[in-house]
């Protein structure tokens, strides 16, 4: 499934399982939350990861920053396989790839400064710094993110959600990264936020070369930012390609019904295509569905579907899809 460009990341056959529930007298249950990711994420470009909310997109982020070890598979960066990294090199990879968190109420700690929030990163990767020198660094990170660097003695509640996910990000950079795990991070603010917050992502990629995985619930959020979107179900990721592919020839029936639901500004066009939001719950990764697990909210399920899980494979050039119809 590769490409001309340049592969940053290479994801294949990652397992992310957890048991819940464990007790003294009870065995606990399997949680299969990533179940078999097979992706590239090519230098420079924005990855869109959209999904349902329990579809396992955030434990793919997490285990590719390796906050969790993968129970399968293996994680390629720059060729090397860091699932087996230890000590510096360890410390090396993290400081390369960072995370902007999904909740900028929660995520920054209310009780430092907004300088010793940004350069927290710094002392442990960059611990020969002076206390001044970060302290300066800061300012022109708040900078970056385009901030008043006058900021820097203020604490975070003193901030609207924007301001601080603008904290979060600056904190992001501290360590120049060169690939950021974006974890919904338009999702919790105010939709008049939203554009400014992908506009200044998109600036700073530009500027310092990032690549970026970009996670969200909808694909409205990851349209305007994403170069390829993949589209994840149920711990899998049923079909993934270039941007516009995706939103104008969907192959997959869980993609067609998640843009189905998607409102479109068009009055005229809304009203010819009124929206649909799709039947059913996601089902339990305790206990996933036989065959594709789609199934059950499939309007184009057969026997087949019932019993056999597709393969995600290269339907047409770079567009992979997992559906036996397709
Ligand atoms: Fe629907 Fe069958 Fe395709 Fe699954 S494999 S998405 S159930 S048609």
């Amino acid at each position: 499934m590769q490409s001309e460009a340049q592969t940053l990341v290479q994801v294949r056959g990652l397992k992310k399982h957890f048991i819940v529930g464990k007790g003294l007298f009870r065995r606990g249950n399997l949680v299969q939350a990533v179940n078999g990711l097979d992706f590239d994420i090519h230098q420079g470009e924005t990855l869109g990861l959209v999904g349902e909310s329990g579809c396992g997109k955030s434990t793919a982020g997490r285990t590719i920053l390796q906050l969790y070890k993968p129970t399968a598979g293996t994680i390629h960066y720059q060729g090397v396989d860091i699932t087996t990294l230890k000590h510096d090199a360890l410390l090396e990879y993290r400081r390369k790839i960072q995370i902007i968190f999904q909740d900028p109420y929660s995520s920054l700690n209310p009780r430092l400064t907004v300088g010793n929030i940004i350069s927290e990163p710094l002392l442990i990767h960059h611990p020969e710094m002076s206390k001044q020198d970060r302290l300066d660094y800061s300012k022109e990170l708040l900078m970056q993110v385009n901030m008043n660097p006058g900021f820097i003695n203020r604490y975070p509640h003193e901030f609207s959600g924007g301001q601080r996910q603008r904290i979060g990000i600056a904190r992001a950079l501290a360590v120049k990264p060169e690939f950021i795990v974006c974890d919904e991070p338009i999702s919790a603010l105010d939709v008049s936020v939203q554009a400014q917050v992908v506009t200044l992502m998109e600036e700073l990629q530009e500027k310092m070369n990032l690549t970026y995985l970009f996670i969200a619930h909808d694909l409205s959020m990851v349209r305007h930012i994403s170069n390829r979107v993949a589209v994840m179900y149920l711990g899998k990721i049923v079909e993934l390609s270039d941007r516009d592919e995706i939103y104008e020839h969907p192959q997959h029936p869980y993609t067609q019904a998640l843009l189905r639901a998607i409102p479109v500004p068009d009055p005229v066009y809304a009203e010819a295509h009124p929206l649909q939001s799709l039947e059913g719950e996601v089902p339990s990764p305790i206990n996933p569905p036989k065959g594709c697990y789609f199934h059950p909210r499939c309007p184009m399920a057969t026997q087949i579907c019932r019993e056999e899980a597709p393969i995600f494979e290269e339907k047409t050039a770079k567009h992979f899809c997992a559906c036996h119809m397709v």
